[in-house]
């Protein structure tokens, strides 16, 4: 599937550009709630980054602000390969390559794995094509993606009978389908018991290092987030207080994010 390792050109002229950069973004929500205060940050190939902080603290408002689901009050957010994303047509192209897992998956439960997984190309085609029924093609590639979650013997199951894991892991395999730039993923293992949760989360880590994607996952889990992030960043009340490798993410820093 996609690949972004660096090239040889970007080693020579110091490394590639971020993928995505967040530059000075605030976001104040329309009952004065200052969620995220300016921030900068920047979001690399190959890195799987946990926004880590407790209920309220602004992670899935910053997520949400990196596909401009909720658009930043200051600031901009620039794509590599769109740059300032400013304009409805650069937003709806961004959207189409940032991949959204949620924590309730949002499948369509009567309908089988394979169909929702399908449901990520939606956005590839003009208006008149999703009319037709996908092409043989798409078919290969929706059953690729189940394979790779580990679901291809589930393909043509409904939803609502798999169980919360399986689902998530639908939810992965039709964001593959996308064919993403970036993975965003805003607390998906909230609802999963521990076993379901790690097994979503190592699929998530093994396309970021596989494909290259970047993957920015939130979660309020701190043993989930050392043993998948390579980097994390900690919020407290809307201010990114650690920003950095998990095993430096020491009792001071632990303090700044629970504020304990
Ligand atoms: P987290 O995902 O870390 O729990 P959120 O980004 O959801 O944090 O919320 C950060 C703050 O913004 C909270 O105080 C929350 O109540 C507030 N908030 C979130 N979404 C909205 C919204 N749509 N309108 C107003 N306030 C919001
Ligand atoms: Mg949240």
């Amino acid at each position: 599937m996609n690949q972004h390792r660096p090239t040889e050109i970007d080693t020579v002229v110091g490394g590639a550009a971020p993928v995505l950069s967040v530059e000075g973004i605030s976001v104040t929500y329309a009952t004065g709630t200052t969620a995220l205060h300016e921030t900068s940050i920047q979001f690399e190939d190959h890195a799987f980054t946990v926004l880590l902080g407790p209920s309220g603290a602004g992670k899935s408002t910053l997520l949400r602000s990196l596909n401009l689901l909720v658009r930043p009050t200051t600031g901009q957010i620039r794509a590599s390969d769109l740059g300032v994303l400013d304009g409805t047509a650069t937003i709806r192209e961004h959207r189409q390559r940032c991949a959204m897992i949620f924590q309730q998956h949002q499948l369509i439960g009567r309908l089988s794995a394979m169909t929702n997984v399908l449901t990520g190309r939606l956005g590839k085609h003009s208006s008149w094509r999703t009319l037709l029924p996908p092409s043989d093609e798409e078919r290969r590639l929706a059953l690729a993606c189940l394979d790779r979650v580990g679901l291809l013997d589930k393909a043509l199951s409904r939803c609502d009978a798999m169980s919360g894991g399986q689902q998530q892991r639908v939810g992965i395999a039709r964001a593959l389908a996308q064919e993403p730039r970036i993975i965003l993923a805003d607390e998906p293992v909230a609802s999963l018991d521990p076993a379901a949760s790690e097994r979503v989360l190592t699929k998530l880590r093994d396309v970021c290092k596989e494909d290259g994607t970047p993957v920015i996952v939130s979660l309020h889990q701190l043993e989930y987030a050392r043993q998948f992030a390579d980097r994390i960043i900690g919020l407290s009340a809307g201010r990114i207080v650690f920003d950095d490798a998990p095993e430096r993410l020491d009792d001071a820093a632990l303090a700044r994010i629970y504020q304990s």
